[in-house]
């Protein structure tokens, strides 16, 4: 009931003005070749927020070649090591080949250090900027307010200073080679980066791709979700102010099976980088594999098991599971959506679960003290009802939820079950399994097409040594989950993806390794 109340609530006007509806190209916003333009939803009420530039495949092409002249021609890629002083500093156009004025007059841009101060700089304008991103974002994409001003927007700032600090320390090396030769390996920029992100962490999703690829001297076409393309637009505009050179970031707007998988199959793009569902990720390889053979990584689902064990403090383990499931609405790619419980434990810990589920607070994220806002949109919203749906129709015990909460907009009460579900919900539904031992749940645990992450609650050291290496997936919270500092890689074993992001593994991403081979001539030493 309580939650049914919040959700029919008049809904707060966000404070923010919607500035950016455009395509952002070669430094401009612009509209779509076509002119169409698409709607992007309000989650609380199902209205259109705005009308937002709807970009295909001429625009991809576009932003293909202000990226590629970025790269090629550009100051970006190029920026030398040294640092000079601006009196002494030769211009781009006459210490390379190339290079252009931007129309922040960076001509002078020569040293690393200044592709690490643009991102620093850009760091600072996010947080002087911090309240009008937070409420763009919870306003595209429902997300709570508090959880967009306290841990999205500084993530953004904090993986953006991390990637700054690597501009200027990526560096090849020597290799002894036999022979009287001298082998260096240099590591260059790839070239020109598409990336493709999804809805459910628009901010963060920019930050792991973008920071990476930036900082390795790449240029970037990004195409958001067509159901939260605000943010982005904003934020990719103070990186403009920045200094950033223009056409190194080009951000376009619109639909997958359009703009996204023009991007994947472009012959100019050098190398892709994709977040979202698996079956996507199925497809994009797919294109990249047919088109010019480009590198991909890909980050994709999971259904992560989220283990407790019977020396566990139970409510404590109630919260952080209850955490690791409901986060985000649920719509978390590590949501810790099989909840093992040891059976020694079991009976306690679904009581308690079921009560945390239904004091969970719903209702409009702009609102102080609402844990949990609505869904993505209508899509997402069936879809996760009809999951519940069959886990009943199958024989599971529904403890709490399984409905809409109010009557319009997508909210969803949040829901416990006891149902063993293999899929991706993506919501706010937690299942809750038994288990009797160790050596049981690593299988059961492992039984999953997917490995993104595991969640391990236990005060037991060797429990925790045991599943942290036992679990096949790509990161394990013991006595914790979500943390996902940017010095910390992230990705997933099987089908949850390939590649790493973050930290100091997402910069082999955005390189290529050359190999320099000279003789040495008199080496008489
Ligand atoms: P999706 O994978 O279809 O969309 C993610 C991104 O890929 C979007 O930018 C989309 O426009 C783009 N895209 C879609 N089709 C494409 C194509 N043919 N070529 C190139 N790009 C394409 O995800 P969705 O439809 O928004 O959500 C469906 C399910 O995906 C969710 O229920 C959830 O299970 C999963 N999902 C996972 C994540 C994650 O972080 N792992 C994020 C979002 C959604």
């Amino acid at each position: 009931p309580a939650a049914a109340a919040a959700a029919t609530e008049e809904p707060i006007q966000p404070a923010v003005e919607i500035k950016y509806i455009q395509l952002l190209i070669n430094g401009n916003f612009v509209d779509a070749a076509s002119g169409k333009t698409f709607p992007t939803m309000d989650p609380r009420t199902g209205e259109v927020i705005a009308r937002v530039a709807e970009g295909d495949s001429e625009d991809i092409d576009r932003a293909v070649a202000a990226a590629r002249r970025a790269f090629d021609e550009g100051p970006w890629p190029r920026m030398t090591a040294y640092v000079r002083t601006p009196s002494t500093a030769p211009h781009i156009g006459t210490a390379h080949a190339g290079g252009s004025r931007s129309r922040h007059g960076h001509r002078g841009l020569v040293s690393l250090q200044e592709r690490c101060r643009v991102l620093l700089r850009f760091a600072d304008l996010i947080e002087q900027h911090a309240d009008e991103i937070a409420a763009l974002e919870t306003w595209d994409n429902g997300k709570t307010l508090a959880q967009s001003a306290r841990a999205e927007v500084p993530m953004l700032a904090r993986c953006m200073r991390y990637y700054a600090g690597w501009a200027d320390k990526i560096h090849g090396l020597v290799v002894p080679a036999d022979g009287a030769h001298h082998a260096q390996v240099l590591h260059e920029p790839v070239g020109v980066a598409g990336q493709i992100i999804p809805w459910n962490f628009p901010l963060l999703m920019f930050a792991w791709k973008v920071g990476p690829a930036l900082a390795c001297g790449n240029t970037v076409v990004l195409k958001t979700a067509e159901q939260t393309p605000l943010s982005a637009l904003y934020v990719a505009s103070l990186l403009h102010e920045a200094g950033l050179p223009d056409g190194v970031l080009n951000v376009v707007s619109g639909f997958g099976p359009t703009a996204g998988a023009a991007l994947c199959s472009h012959m100019g793009v050098d190398k892709l980088a994709f977040t979202g569902s698996t079956g996507t990720g199925q497809i994009v390889l797919e294109l990249a594999a047919r088109s010019n053979l480009k590198p991909v990584t890909l980050e994709l689902g999971g259904k992560s098991p989220f283990i407790v064990m019977d020396d566990a403090d139970v409510d404590q383990a109630v919260e952080l599971a209850h955490h690791a499931v409901f986060f985000n609405q649920g719509q978390c790619c590590c949501a810790g959506s099989r909840t093992f419980v040891h059976e020694r434990v079991y009976d306690e810990f679904v009581e308690k679960s079921k009560a945390r589920a239904m004091k969970r607070v719903v209702g409009d994220p702009f609102r102080n003290g609402v844990e949990q806002g609505p869904q993505i949109d209508e899509e997402q919203f069936k879809k996760i009802l009809r999951y519940v749906q069959s886990g009943v129709d199958s024989g599971a015990t529904l403890l709490a939820g399984g409905d809409r909460a109010g009557n319009r907009g997508f909210y969803i009460q949040p829901t416990d079950d006891m149902k063993i579900a293999r899929e991706e919900i993506f919501g706010p539904v937690q299942t809750i399994l038994k288990f009797s031992g160790v050596e049981e749940v690593i299988r059961r645990a492992n039984a999953s097409q997917y490995g993104l992450a595991a969640g391990v609650f236990t005060r037991s050291l060797d429990a925790a040594n045991t599943l942290s290496r036992a679990l096949r997936v790509g990161t394990v919270w013991v006595n914790c989950y979500d943390v996902f500092d940017a010095g910390i890689p992230f990705g997933g074993y099987k089908m949850s993806g390939v590649g790493r992001e973050k930290g100091v593994y997402a910069l082999r991403n955005y390189l290529q390794t050359k190999a320099v081979v000279t003789p040495i001539r008199d080496a008489a030493w």
